[in-house]
């Protein structure tokens, strides 16, 4: 008696602690795993890496579990949704409007500020990065899957799954017959437990960006921020610049307020500010759009899980601004035409970069090949591109979530209640 009583008691405490944790908005534990992080990080010095492991096991399940939920929610989308013709062209329109639109911000701030001008600054050692520039065709014709089964293997090719994804979503909206109704059925049934599964992992998301930035404040520091202060505000004024452009644009292009879609997704956007993947933010941003804003399933899909891919216009931003501030440090000018070469390269840098922590200065390379600055002044931004990461993640986020508004058009669904 008295033992099942004990067992029972435990069993309350335990659902009793999971109960109160859950009713803690998600953001909330976010800033506070953040301060507590930096804390950590700022006690236990290089020590704190070791808090990085159970982070990015986190990160991995997350990762995990895009691939079919990618696959899932295109076919069912696909499926159900009524597609105008246009909608395709128009994500491409909408991706590279912003794009452009992010890319003129920081090009502008960088030409107003000068930060480069009030910088001085070595090259460290030469940047990780610096390697090989991304090939834009090359990794077009990479994401083609070579089998059905390859993107979903150990190296999660996400564009190879919407490849996929989309071939099967139209193939079956063909077959509009008894069959194909209990498909739809299979798929609604699979992407409901998937979501189900992404809910246990989000809530252990507080404890992996805990360890995350306890590690990274630990080994990284603050020490750098000084010496690039001026780079540093720049992109942050251009980032908020950026921000407010999205406000403006969900604003006028579509029925939802701006307040409260920020309201609805800032978890989504707190995570990828801590966890600097715009890939692992990718589920939460679409169960956020869909639960919390009231977005059409189809422009949720559409906006944050195909586009999400080639939208990183934080990224884009920052690339650019970068090129044009080690240009400046360098004492050279960049003309009208080679300002014109870096919004282009910076358009095709973002869309390939690939939406995990730091992939940005990667694809960098490429836009300071193409207007000859020396690749090596890259690693001059490592020491601080922890911070500038988290910053153009979420932003990269936001835009995701812009163009799903933008594409849910100036009517609401009606059937359709935001909870
Ligand atoms: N970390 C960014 C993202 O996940 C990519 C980048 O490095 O700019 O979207």
């Amino acid at each position: 008696m008295e033992d099942e009583r004990l067992r029972s008691n435990e069993r309350e405490t335990t659902t009793g602690l999971i109960a109160h944790w859950r009713a803690i908005p998600l953001y909330a534990r976010i800033i506070v795993a953040v301060a507590l992080g930096v804390v950590a990080g700022l006690a236990l010095g290089d020590s704190a890496h070791i808090l990085e492991t159970p982070a990015k096991l986190v990160l991995r399940l997350l990762g995990a579990l895009a691939p079919p939920l990618i696959l899932l929610a295109i076919v069912q989308a696909l499926m159900r949704a009524h597609l105008a013709g246009g909608q395709a062209l128009r994500l491409v329109a909408l991706l590279l409007t912003n794009t452009l639109a992010a890319i003129f911000i920081g090009l502008a701030v960088a030409n107003v500020l000068q930060p480069g001008a009030w910088t001085t600054a070595a090259p460290g050692a030469p940047a990780k990065s610096s390697g090989g520039a991304a090939d834009p065709l090359m990794q077009f014709l990479d994401s083609v899957p070579k089998s059905i089964l390859g993107p979903f293997g150990d190296n999660g090719a996400v564009m190879g799954v919407i490849f996929i994804a989309v071939a099967f979503g139209v193939a079956l909206r063909g077959l509009r017959t008894h069959e194909v109704r209990t498909v739809e059925d299979l798929v609604h049934v699979a992407l409901s437990s998937l979501i189900a599964i992404l809910h246990w992992i989000i809530d252990v998301v507080p404890l992996a960006v805990f360890g995350l930035i306890a590690s990274i404040v630990g080994v990284s520091g603050f020490r750098d921020f000084l010496a690039l202060g001026g780079f540093f505000i720049a992109v942050l004024t251009a980032l908020a610049l950026q921000f407010l452009y999205y406000a403006l644009r969900i604003w006028l292009g579509s029925w939802a307020n701006p307040l409260h879609v920020v309201a609805g997704v800032r978890d989504a956007l707190l995570m990828a500010f801590s966890t600097g993947s715009s890939t692992a933010t990718m589920p939460l941003t679409y169960e956020l759009l869909r639960e919390r804003v009231g977005l059409r399933e189809r422009s949720a899909s559409m906006g944050a899980l195909i586009g999400s891919n080639f939208n990183n216009d934080g990224t884009a931003l920052y690339e650019a601004m970068a090129a044009l501030f080690v240009a400046q440090l360098l004492g050279m000018h960049l003309t009208f035409t080679q300002q014109i070469l870096v919004v282009l390269t910076s358009v095709v840098a973002s869309v390939g970069a690939a939406g995990i922590p730091e992939a940005g200065l990667v694809t960098m390379t490429m836009v300071f090949r193409a207007v000859a600055l020396p690749t090596d002044y890259i690693a001059l931004l490592l020491t601080i591109d922890w911070l500038l990461d988290r910053c153009r993640t979420a932003i990269n986020v936001m835009g995701d979530v812009t163009v799903s508004c933008l594409l849910d058009g100036k009517v609401k669904e009606e059937t359709r209640e935001a909870s």
